[in-house]
């Protein structure tokens, strides 16, 4: 399949070109474009076979679900059986923004969106051109991240394109995402709610709105998860990925010693680091590849880096990423649920 591949201006998208890529939508074709958090894969989320082509591009399982994406809050109530109440407060303060939520789906959801459950997962984005593009296609629309299924998720068009050359009918390019990484996902069927996946809203900025919200322990160390789609090795540079876990000892010289065992044996090492990292080790290791992520306290521009360091990595050649542990709080919990997923669980304690 021939991939047409289209630049757009952020705030000031052209709107002959939004409307093809949104008649391609309805023709049941597949397109992907930005978003907010990662760029996303889409398709008409009311036509069963169009959804089955996002499958097939991204060698997705076709048990992992997808979100759907809507541009206004009239689009809501056809997709679902009810809105729950913790929802309403939630839409009015991040919709729309990168907040995911889950509620019972109803009948003109396609199986192959939901893989088999009763629940759909529903989003409305703040891309000017990915709300654009839902709007003058005229139907929700299903979009996972527009990657290859196991590989970092894209954060600037030419991530889609290496991905998704000859296998969609067009991407849509707008530069970087702001976010970095994927929405929260929050069940709100369940009381308290619960977070089935770390992402753009934090978990204290939900508490502070709900009240309580729960944690899946899933999305921690090694658990099995309630939502499908964490239980897949996820996020996955070729490159091995170790993560250098914070310890009493002094941080840079057990990073140092990790690096030095690990090259030792002639392979090609990536480290990805704070800028705190760096400016303690100063040139003492030469590394194959080295990439600051952002200050440890800036945990949002750590997030909006991860992706990118990732593919960066890979694209050098790196046998091994070595990776910094940064804290869990704020955005810093969807960081690190990453980074433990990329690894596979490879820590270095
Ligand atoms: P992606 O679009 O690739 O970022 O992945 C979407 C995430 O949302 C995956 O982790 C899915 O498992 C999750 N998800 C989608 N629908 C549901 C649902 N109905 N219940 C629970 N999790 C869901
Ligand atoms: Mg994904």
């Amino acid at each position: 399949m021939e991939t047409e591949y289209i630049k757009l201006d952020r705030q000031n998208p052209d709107r002959d070109m939004l409307k093809r890529a949104a008649q391609l939508l309805r023709q049941g074709e597949v397109v992907a474009f930005p978003t907010e958090t990662v760029y996303g894969l889409g398709a008409n989320a009311l036509e069963g076979s169009a959804v089955k082509k996002i499958f097939i591009a991204k060698g997705r399982p076709s048990d992992n679900p997808l979100i759907v994406h809507i541009s206004s809050l009239n689009q809501l109530p056809p997709l679902v059986k009810e809105i729950p109440q913790a929802a309403r407060a939630l839409m009015k303060k991040y919709w729309p923004g990168p907040l995911t939520l889950i509620f019972p789906k109803s009948e003109i959801i396609p199986p192959e969106i939901t893989a088999g459950l009763e629940t759909v997962a529903i989003r409305m984005p703040e891309h000017p051109v990915a709300q654009a593009l839902i709007e003058y296609a005229g139907v929700p629309v299903a979009a996972p991240s527009a990657n290859i299924s196991g590989k970092p998720s894209p954060t600037s068009g030419q991530h889609v394109w290496q991905d998704m050359q000859g296998k969609v009918a067009m991407v849509l390019d707008s530069g970087e995402t702001r976010v970095g990484v994927e929405s929260t996902v929050l069940d709100i069927t369940r009381k308290p709610p619960m977070i089935l996946r770390p992402g753009g809203i934090t978990y204290e900025d939900l508490q502070e709105t709900l009240g309580q919200v729960e944690l899946d322990q899933g999305t921690g160390k090694m658990k099995v998860p309630r939502s499908p789609g964490m239980k897949y090795t996820h996020y996955s540079p070729a490159a091995d990925v170790f993560v250098v876990t914070r310890g009493p000892q002094s941080f840079p010289g057990k990073f140092e010693k990790a690096y030095r065992s690990l090259s030792g044996e002639g392979k090609k090492v990536a480290v990805l680091i704070s800028e705190e990292t760096a400016q303690q080790m100063g040139d003492r290791i030469h590394p194959h590849y080295r990439e600051v992520l952002g200050s440890r306290h800036d945990l949002r521009e750590v997030a909006h880096r991860l992706f990118s360091a990732f593919r960066n990595a890979d694209h050098q050649g790196a046998d091994i990423i070595l990776i910094e542990e940064f804290s869990e709080e704020g955005m810093g919990a969807a960081v690190m649920n990453r980074m433990i997923k990329a690894a596979g669980n490879k820590v270095i304690n």
